[in-house]
Parts: structure tokens; sequence; C-alpha cells
């Protein structure tokens, strides 16, 4: 049997190991990627520091934000859009849903869908092996659906809508229209943040305010269209927090609140939506309470998990079709080798880096 290396996680919190892995056997349908890119996330860090859930047993290869080139494919492959796919073709692929279960096929919500399955978190060891994104290769299960990268996206960015991006640009879906007198503030200036603040500049706000830091991100998150960004290093007071944005908003508060950073953001961002507005809560992470009672009055709290595969193709879009006005590459901070991929992992466990890229081409 073939093999190929792959960033093992072996014991928790100890160094990864590269080790060589058995490449499967393609079940029909399924495809072989060689991968070019993997984004790493702040999941597979939690991941390497401690097991996610049940599911989580070791040895795991690291990594769910892949982008790679059809090595082989058992048989024909359409991609989302009906086009055929053939060997030597960029792509990214869906995570899998059931289909059939009352979240996919009666409710239409395959994110909560208990059969799900996903990436970075399945044994190396155990058939088809090759479910991490840091590898030489990827196994595409015939499920998935693909998603060509056209040649004006790089791999690296390819990778991080593979989780990142297509997260945010569910959340976007299901918050609805932006109408253009509405004020979008942003709570997080990581790369789900900098994506979000070009996303809600793109979907029509009149101004869109983030709240982040450290200051050498927020500079990103500028010129990724953001009209004023608060550095929460230097604001430190709530309360001030507060000012900063009721005076954005003519004592109001904003219309729309997107929370990016973590559950511990949210008791104070649902104090800067105005009454009415509506609360996007994406950024997991973290246990913060609530007072109901100080909810403002008939606001709209939203949450979204992972996306469905058509928010992979609309991430994989913007990114192709905003090119000339938001600078994409500046949010991927580093690149690494396979081999470096302790460093990288540090790199993001440390907050040294806001997104790390492991670059196999
Ligand atoms: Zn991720
Ligand atoms: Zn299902």
């Amino acid at each position: 049997m073939d093999t190929c290396r792959a960033a093992v996680i072996t014991e928790h919190n100890k160094p990864l190991t590269i080790q060589r892995v058995p490449i499967p056997k393609l079940d029909p349908g399924s495809l072989l990627v060689k991968i070019t890119a993997s984004t790493l996330c702040g999941t597979d860090v939690h991941r390497w520091h401690g097991p996610l859930g049940d599911g989580d047993t070791l040895p795991i290869i690291t990594g769910h934000e892949p982008c790679g080139l059809i090595e082989e494919i058992a048989g024909q492959r359409a991609d989302i859009l009906g086009n055929p796919v053939k060997r030597g073709d960029r792509i990214v692929w869906s995570y899998v849903a059931c289909g059939s279960c009352y979240y996919c096929a009666v409710a239409l919500q395959p994110c909560i869908c208990p059969g799900r399955a996903s990436w970075g978190h399945n044994r190396s060891d155990q058939h088809p092996y090759l479910l991490g994104s840091c590898a030489e290769y990827m196994y595409v299960p015939k499920e998935c659906l693909i998603i060509k990268v056209p040649e004006e996206v790089t791999s690296a960015s390819a990778a991080a809508s593979a989780c990142a991006y297509r997260t945010v640009m569910h959340g976007f879906d299901r918050l609805g229209a932006i109408k253009s007198h509405e004020t979008v503030v942003i709570q997080g200036s990581g790369p789900l943040g900098n994506f979000a603040t070009a996303v809600a500049r793109d979907h029509g706000a009149k101004k869109v305010l983030v709240i982040g830091a450290p200051a050498n991100r927020l500079e990103v998150t500028k010129r990724m269209g953001a009209d004023a960004v608060l550095n929460l290093e230097e604001v430190t007071e709530e309360k001030d927090r507060r000012r900063w944005v009721r005076d954005h908003t003519e004592g109001r508060g904003a219309d729309i609140v997107i929370q990016v950073a973590n559950n511990l953001a949210v008791p104070e961002g649902l104090t800067l939506v105005r009454g009415g507005g509506r609360y996007l809560n994406i950024g997991a992470g973290g246990k913060a309470n609530i007072a109901v009672e100080r909810l403002p009055q008939e606001m709209l709290f939203i949450t979204v998990r992972s996306a469905e595969p058509r928010h992979w193709l609309q991430a994989i879009d913007f990114l192709a079709s905003r090119k000339k006005i938001f600078p994409f590459e500046e949010m991927i901070s580093k690149s690494y080798s396979l081999e470096q991929i302790n460093e990288a992992m540090q790199a993001m466990a440390s907050y040294a880096v806001v997104k790390a890229v492991i670059n196999l081409q």
C-alpha cells in the first residue's frame, strides 16, 4: 500500500509528528486530492490541546481547511455547478450531511445533522486514513460537493474559505439583507472578522465599525473596508466602547452586531445592538451568561454552525470576484512547510499570527 506524509497528533499537547499514513483505495465516486495548501484554525489548536467531544480519539491528522489538485477520481464526477471535473483541477470540497434525517430532509438545516462528517478529527489509523488537511494527500468521500477554485484565488485563500470564510457567508445568509441605512458593528478582527468586514461593506452597509486587537490586525481590518476601528487594548472600559458605538449611531446602537471573537464577547455585544436590531453570533468557544431581561426589545439573535455546500461556493466566488476591491491575501499572515507544523501550531496558539498556512506546493 502506498503512503504519504502527514502531520499527526499522537498525544495531546505534545509535538505533532510527521508520519507516513496509508493512501486508501478509492470507493466509487470518491477522489484523491494532492493538497496544495492547508490553513490552520483555532479549532486545530484546541483539538491539539485536548479532545473536542467524544469523537476525538488519537491519532489524528490535524487540519480541516484544505485546497488541492485532483490526483485521481473513481468514476465520473461533476462540481457543484454541474461541470465535469478532471485530474489536475484545483478544488475545495464540502462537509457531508446524511441527507435523510429530520434536520437534512424536513428542516433543511443540514449543518446540525447529527450524522454530519467533517475533517481534522478522524483517526489516521483507520480507513480511509486521510481525512485531515495537513498531509500530502486527502481522501474526498463521494458525498462531498466539489467547488472548483478559479485561477485568481490563491490556494491559501481557498483553503481559508473551507472554514472561516464559508462560515461567514453562512452567517450573512441567515442574517438576511443589510439595508443601505444600516450600521454594522463587528466584534473581532481575526480572519472571520476581517472577512465579515469585507462582506458587510460589499452587502451595502452604511457604516462598518470594528472592535478588535491588536493594532496590526486592525490595519488589515481598515483595508478590508472598515469605516472605523476601536482597539480593545487601548479602550479597555466596556462603557467607553459602548459610547463609541452610540456616538456613531446617533445614540441608538448598531442595527446589526456580528460576533466573530468568542462567546465572552456576547454580553457586551448585546448592549451594542439597538432595539429591534439583529445579533449574529458566529465565534465559538468560551462561556458567558446573558441577562435575558436586559436584552434590547424585539431584537433577533441568530447563531450559525459551519456552513452548507453553497456557502463554500459563495466564499470562493467572493474571493475571486472582489479580488481587486479587498486585499484578501493580507489575512494569511505566515507560510510554513509541513515539517514546520509545530512552529505553525505554536504561532497560532500564541496569536503570533492571524492565520498560518501550511504550504505543500
Ligand atoms: Zn476552522
Ligand atoms: Zn442529516
